[in-house]
């Protein structure tokens, strides 16, 4: 190749989370292989993230006995995702791919040395469905020690979560007021935190474990990561993509890429130009993605011919966000605050629309298809003083007074009356009495008529565990009320590139983009329109880029 001031076997555009599971295929093959990122961390959002994945009938359910097979998870799929002439990143092919290769993409990265390992108990999201599991199908990485990856150590991203918890423990604790299960994880949490103190450790968890144990594997390897190394431009000629644009130290520097190059570069939920085009409605204020997800490259890849699709579809994640947290990159998520007892969730007329225990992505897609039907955008939490005095609100512990500022700027609203909070909150009161007073109807009669609330698996566990009889509803009865607002924000986009089952960049008609691989949250979702459990978004970013850097090593072969 000739016009490079380098080349390697295989280019991956940005560190997130397939590129180093195909740098790792690349180099187990024998192959050269190069990273470049463009901010100043290795692992993207994905290591920002709980770092779960979601991957049917895994090597761990088979330990553990968790029945799984190829045909349950398609069953799943089918139920969840189907078929629509709309969704090209989810055809059934895609689907079926991914099931035969997440479970071997998972034996090939244990076998590399990466501590993976399952979630007890994380219900798929839509349990009730055919094939669903109850127990989830959820993995995850062990806790890591940071300290391990030496002079690397301060280029891994941080995780949102700065305790020495795995994911389910850390959830655990909402329920510490009542729960001995969640006192024991406090304890154990504890312990462990002390005990790294003492022998000197980093530990890190969720998204920050499962990037730090794939650095590790990668730079052992021989993986060639840099970062702060923007990719401007795919390289084209006679149609192909034969490498990338990028700098280095300062100057404009070509990579060949003799066998191709994947992108794995994020969404677009940094920049509002995109979001207005195809996600109207939606703000970068609302997003926890970290500030490299600004859509460049598949715009670049738009440019050469990529088909899009699915692009007006984000992970939702819904979110409170209180005076002096407006600029925070971690804002304050409250998956869990309408799904447990004593809560629901209003429109600005004041009426419940949907079953407030759905997955976050479902949730905020209800309020903005809401939205078109009657203000929701923002809607409001109405909670009661059981409510607040069995659970932590935004971040505050169950039961402690809330910040005085939170009133005077009006982000939480209290009252003694259901009426006069309607009035403080510009709804009418009647209605807003009338929506409270159906609601505790269900309660009284432990099923919720208008939504389904509380029958799934997925929405007992999202609400209160240990709670009963019923961990979904509980009665909106006790004074003082309080409502505070809650927006559609994201965790990231979902739309992108439409990729054939090898993870090979589609033209219009179909036809492939030689030498052009595309992996996460820069392609359109094999999951389509739905999140079917937790890892809907990471696990496919691993898999997918398993996927091609296998097509792109045994096409050289
Ligand atoms: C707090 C939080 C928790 C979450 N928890 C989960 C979870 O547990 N499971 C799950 O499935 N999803 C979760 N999500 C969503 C999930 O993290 C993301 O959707 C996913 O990580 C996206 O992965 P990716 O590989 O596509 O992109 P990323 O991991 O974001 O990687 C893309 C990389 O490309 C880089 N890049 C962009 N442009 C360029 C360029 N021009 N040149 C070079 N590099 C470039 C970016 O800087 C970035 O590092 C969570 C998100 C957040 C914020």
């Amino acid at each position: 190749m000739s016009g490079f001031d380098e080349v390697f076997d295989y280019v991956v555009v940005g560190c997130g989370g397939g590129s180093m599971c195909a740098g790792l295929v690349m180099r187990k093959a024998g192959k050269s292989v190069l990273i470049l990122e463009k901010t100043n961390y290795a692992g993207g959002t994905t290591a920002r993230s709980g770092g779960v994945m979601w991957i049917p009938n895994n090597r761990f359910m088979k330990r553990d006995g968790v029945e799984d097979s190829y045909e349950k998870a398609m069953t799943y799929l089918d139920a969840v995702v189907g078929d629509h002439n709309d969704t090209p990143g989810a055809t059934r092919e895609r689907r079926g791919a991914y099931v035969v290769e997440g479970a071997e993409m998972v034996d090939f990265l244990v076998g590399q040395g990466v501590k993976l390992n399952r979630v007890g108990y994380w219900p798929d999201y839509y349990d009730e469905l055919p094939g669903g599991s109850e127990k989830g199908r959820t993995v995850v990485a062990e806790l890591f020690d940071v300290n391990e990856l030496g002079p690397w150590k301060s280029r891994l991203r941080p995780n949102f979560l700065s305790v020495y918890a795995t994911l389910d423990e850390a959830l655990s604790l909402r329920h510490l007021k009542h729960s001995w299960a969640s006192r024991s994880n406090m304890a154990k949490i504890a312990v462990r935190t002390i005990v790294s103190k003492l022998t000197g450790k980093h530990p890190v968890t969720a998204g920050a474990a499962l990037q730090g144990r794939m650095l590790q594997a990668s730079l052992k390897a021989g993986v060639d990561i840099r970062t702060e190394t923007p990719v401007s431009e795919l390289i084209v000629e006679n149609g192909g993509v034969k490498g990338v644009a990028t700098v280095k130290e300062g100057r404009p520097w070509r990579v060949g890429a003799r066998l191709g190059v994947l992108v794995n570069a994020g969404g677009f939920a940094h920049n509002q130009k995109m979001r207005d085009e195809y996600q109207p409605g939606t703000s970068v204020k609302w997003t926890m993605t970290a500030e490299g997800d600004t859509g460049e490259l598949i715009q670049e890849m738009m440019r050469h011919g990529a088909a899009i699709a699915q692009m007006e579809e984000m992970v939702g994640n819904q979110m409170s966000i209180p005076p002096g947290m407006e600029d925070n990159p971690i804002k304050p998520v409250v998956q869990g605050m309408t799904a447990a007892p004593h809560a629901i969730l209003v429109d600005q007329t004041g009426v419940r629309y949907m079953n407030e225990s759905g997955s976050y992505m479902a949730y905020c897609k209800g309020m903005l298809e809401r939205n078109n039907l009657a203000p929701a955008v923002p809607s409001w939490a109405i909670l009661d003083s059981q409510h607040l005095s069995k659970y932590g609100l935004v971040g505050t512990l169950p039961g402690t007074p809330k910040p005085e500022r939170w009133y005077k700027e009006g982000f939480l609203h209290k009252a003694d009356t259901i009426e006069e909070l309607a009035r403080q909150i510009s709804i009418d009161p009647a209605t807003l009495r009338a929506t409270v007073d159906r609601f505790n109807g269900f309660v009284a009669k432990n099923h919720d008529d208008d939504f389904e609330r509380g029958e799934r698996a997925y929405d007992r566990w999202l609400g209160d565990t240990y709670g009963s009889p019923n961990p979904s509803l509980g009665s909106i009865s006790e004074g003082p009320f309080y409502a505070l607002q809650v927006v559609p924000g994201d965790v990231g986009t979902y739309g992108g590139v439409v990729t054939d089952a090898h993870a090979r960049v589609l033209r219009e008609d179909g036809a492939v983009i030689p030498g052009l691989y595309a992996t996460g949250i820069s392609t359109a979702s094999v999951m389509g329109r739905s999140y079917p459990g937790a890892g809907s978004s990471v696990g496919p970013s691993f898999v997918w880029g398993y996927v091609a850097a296998k097509h792109a090593a045994s096409a050289a072969a």
